[in-house]
Order: structure tokens, then sequence, then C-alpha cells
């Protein structure tokens, strides 16, 4: 079987990642670095004897492995350019290279398989310039087995190359990394991978719609050898045309213009047409979990764009939906945003554990339509004039923050007494009685010579200073003494304290007819 035949399977059907599998390291994608990197190696002959590429899954570390065994082995090399057509290069891609050994270690992991291997590579290669070992999830090896390694790694046969390739860098043992070249391959970014994709397409004689090309790079999060999977997919799918909408369905994604509506409704409190909304995502076969994965990533989304424009670049989007987006972030703010963020990945817990997820996340629907919009304080304060209540109330309840709380009745009249409230002050310590203290209430007694409105005043004192809402009641009770009584009761106890004092006495026999006038505080 020849490279270029695609392998034979459903009619129609095509492979791409077989069809298209790189041969030199020029096909690369999305991995410029490690392919400058090869590159300059194998030109220079400079290149190790063992190699470790890292990487998640798809990203191409089997690909790179074959790419470097052909540039290695190919009769024209070694060369970043394999031929193709020499006897190596031929043998490579038919899998019956003598000298090229595919290992996959999460199946041949004992002490006992790598010997074999360390006794076989003594010998010359058959028909190749070097005997590679490709060692495929080399992480996978036992402890006696890497310790058997490590022998050959450290002395190795001028014509053996090791390519090892591993999802797990950090199971492998030190002394082996310490001995090979590591490269470590990337995820493929999403628009690498659409303009892959695009090229693909156009040699398959395949319409794709630039949206549908995006939906797919973004779900093969980084691999190429998942998004070629559901490339195919959707080829099967749509045979002659992929369409946005086609790939949204085989992906169980929600179309994101209805995501936009059903947003909105959500987010300008409309219950009953949420709820409707909803119900229509359910009947095209939505998941719940999948809605508020959407959801989530909307939110984000807008979050990005209130920050930066910039930061809010969607391959997946349409001019006309980003702009649109933009509509949406401008109504919203980010303190909004953070709380819709909350809810949704709090719902998320509750829908994944709920006996009924649909139920469950239509009581989260609900409790989206019942937050009220909160504008930002910046929007606020920069709303105009100083007159503004508004403006004035957040500023009161932005120098709330900074004022400690009373701890006693005591201390709120002292703080009345800074307001520079000279004549309420006054009234507070001689002419009210004190019946219970319990922020945000107080009640007092008023004695004849208090003010009728002394709680009116009180009240507009504390919520104009300091934005707070005092309820003040007058009772009828007897309550404390004023402060003023207090006061002088503890000034009389002072005073007999002493004149009790031993010292006093003396002073005060030794000179009759002295009296105490005053005592000043130290
Ligand atoms: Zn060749």
């Amino acid at each position: 079987m020849s490279e270029d035949t695609p392998a034979p399977l459903l009619e129609g059907y095509r492979v791409l990642a077989r069809k298209y599998r790189p041969i030199k390291l020029s096909q690369i994608i999305g991995q410029d670095f490690l392919v400058e990197t090869l590159k300059r190696g194998i030109e220079g002959g400079r290149l190790g004897h063992a190699f470790i590429l890292t990487g998640i899954r798809g990203t191409g570390k089997t690909t790179t492995a074959r790419i470097i065994a052909r540039a290695l082995n190919c009769e024209t090399g070694p060369t970043p350019e394999p031929c193709g057509t020499c006897s190596s290069c031929m043998a490579i891609a038919q899998d019956r290279s003598m000298d090229v050994i595919e290992i996959d270690a999460a199946s041949r992991t004992s002490v006992d398989d790598i010997r074999e291997i360390i006794e076989a590579s003594r010998y010359k290669a058959v028909s190749s310039r070097y005997k590679i070992y490709i060692i495929d999830e080399v992480h996978m090896l036992s402890k006696s087995a890497f310790n058997a390694l490590l022998k050959t790694l450290e002395e190795p046969p001028p014509h053996v190359k090791f390519i090892f390739a591993t999802t797990e860098i950090h199971k492998v043992p030190a002394t082996i990394l310490s001995r090979c070249v590591r490269f470590d391959l990337k995820r493929i970014e999403a628009p690498t991978l659409v303009a892959y994709f695009k090229t693909l397409c156009e040699q398959e004689g395949v319409v794709c719609e630039e949206e549908a090309l995006g939906l797919i790079a973004k779900a093969a999060e980084g691999s190429v050898r998942d998004g070629l999977s559901l490339l195919d997919q959707a080829m099967t799918y749509g045979t002659s045309q992929v369409t946005a909408a086609q790939v949204r369905q085989m992906l169980g994604l929600s179309d994101q213009g209805l995501l936009f509506t059903f947003f909105q409704a959500l987010m300008e409190g409309e219950t009953l047409l949420s709820l409707e909304k909803l119900r229509y995502f359910y009947q095209e076969g939505a998941d719940p979990l999948r809605i508020l994965e959407d959801l989530l990533d909307l939110t984000h989304w807008l979050q990005c764009l209130k920050m930066s424009p910039s930061l809010a670049q969607d391959i997946t989007l349409t001019p006309e939906k980003r702009q649109k987006g933009a509509e949406l972030a401008e109504t919203l703010s980010i303190p909004s945003l953070t709380r819709v963020w909350q809810i949704l990945l709090k719902g998320f817990e509750e829908v994944k554990r709920a006996p009924s997820p649909q139920k469950a996340l239509e009581v989260i629907v609900i409790r989206l339509t019942h937050l009220t919009p909160l504008p930002s304080l910046h929007d606020l304060l920069n709303q105009g004039g100083d007159e503004l209540p508004l403006k004035k109330k957040i500023l009161s309840e932005v120098k709330a923050g900074t004022h400690p709380a009373f701890a006693s009745f005591e201390d709120l009249v002292e703080w009345v007494s800074q307001q520079r409230e000279g004549i309420l002050h006054g009234n507070l310590v001689y002419d009210v009685h004190l019946v219970a203290f319990s922020p945000p209430t107080l009640a007092l007694r008023l004695t004849q010579k208090a003010p009728k409105n002394l709680s009116q005043q009180l009240q507009d004192l504390l919520k104009e200073t300091r934005g707070e809402v005092w309820t003040i009641a007058i009772s009828e009770e007897i309550g404390h003494p004023t402060l003023y009584e207090k006061e002088q009761k503890a000034r009389e106890e002072q005073r007999e304290t002493i004149l009790q004092d031993p010292l006093v006495k003396t002073v005060m026999e030794a000179f009759p007819g002295t009296t105490l006038v005053e005592i000043e505080d130290k």
C-alpha cells in the first residue's frame, strides 16, 4: 500500500489523519521551534543519540518521531527533507523497516523486554545508517526497565538512536531525562488548525464554512489528531459541504445566536421568556450541562470583551455575532458578569448532582433572572453633579467603609460630637435615657427638655454621613440614667475614692477647713 492511498474503510469515508500524515519536518504544523531546532541539528550533523518528545495527546509526537527516523536514515541524508522514494523511506512508510523499531511501552514494560532491545541494539543496522528505537509512552516502563535502559544510554553504540515519546514527562526518571535532548510539543493554536484544515478541505474538494472549521478547531483543544477525526466525521456527515450548523449539531453545541438571545433574556430578568428559550434548547436535544458550559463560555467572553476587545478574539464567531456580543457587553458591568459567572459555576455542580438536571437548570435560570442589575460604583460616581442623591448615597457608603461600628451608645454620642452637631450632642448627653442599644436599632426615653424631632435628627445624620439606616424608637421605659447623670455619678465615686486615700486624709487633717474643689484627669 503506498503512502498516498487512503485506508480502505467505509466508502467515501476519509481518514484524513493517515492520508495527510506529514512525512517531512516542513509539513509539521504549529511546532515552529521544534522544527527549526531539529532542522539545524540534522543539517549540522549535531543530533544527539537520544531524544524525548513530550506533549498532550494528538500533538504529533509519534509522527515527529517517525519523521526524525526518516530524516536520519534517508539515503539522500541525513536530511530534514527525506526523499520519500528511497528504499529506507519506503520501508518506514510501509512499517517494514528492519532498522526502525517501534515499541509501545504501555504493553512492554518489563525489564526483559528492554534487555531484548538492548541485546539487539549491539548489532549494526541491517540496511540503513542507524538502528532507531522509537519507544512510545516511555513513562510506562518499570523501574528496573529504566535502569537497564540507562546503562545503554550512558554508553550508546554509535549506530543507535533512541526516540522516546511521552504524555507524562514527570514520570520519566531524571537520570533518563538528563541523557536525552528534550522537545516539548505545544498544543496547536486554533487559528493554525483552521488554516491547516482549510488546505485539506481544498485538496479534498469539500466546501467548508470557516465558522465550521473554527468550531472543530476549538473542540480539538490543540490536538491535530482530534481535530482531523472531527473533520472526518463532519465530512461524512455533510458529504460535499461542511456547514457550521452541521458541526454544531455534531458537537452538540448550541446555536450562538440563540444562546445570545437566551443570555439577554436572562440578564433582562425575563423569567418566562428565558424558560421558554431553555425548553427550545431541550427540544433541539441540548444537554443541561452543555448549555451551562456554553453560558459560562459566553460570560467569560463578555468579560474579556469588556476588559479589552483584543482579548475577545474568537474564531468561531462571525463578525455579526461579535458585534452583538459587544452590544451585550455594553449593557453589563464586570461585577454583574462576575456574579453571573459564580451562579453558573455553582449551578454546574448542582446540575451534575441533581436527580433531574433539567429541573436544576430551570432553578438556576430563575435565579439568574432575579439578579437585579448592579450598576458599577464607577458608573454611579460618574453620573453627574454632587446633588445626585444616588451619588451622595454611594459616597456616604464609601465613607461608611472607613467608619468602625459603634461599640456603645457613648461611642455614638461621641461621634455626633465629632460631626460638630453641638446642640444634638447636648440633647443626647443631658436629655435622653438610653433604653436599648443594638445597632442599627436604638431605643430612647426623652426628657421634657428634649426636642420632639430628636430621633429624626439623629436618623438623618447617621444616614447622610455614614449611609446607615437606623431605627430610633422612643420608649416609655425608665432606662439608664442620662449620660450627664452617669458622668456626675462617676465623679462622685471618684471623689469618694480620693477622700478615702490615706495621703489625702492626712492632708485634710493637717489643714482643717480644706475642701476638694476639682479633680483633674491626668
Ligand atoms: Zn529517502
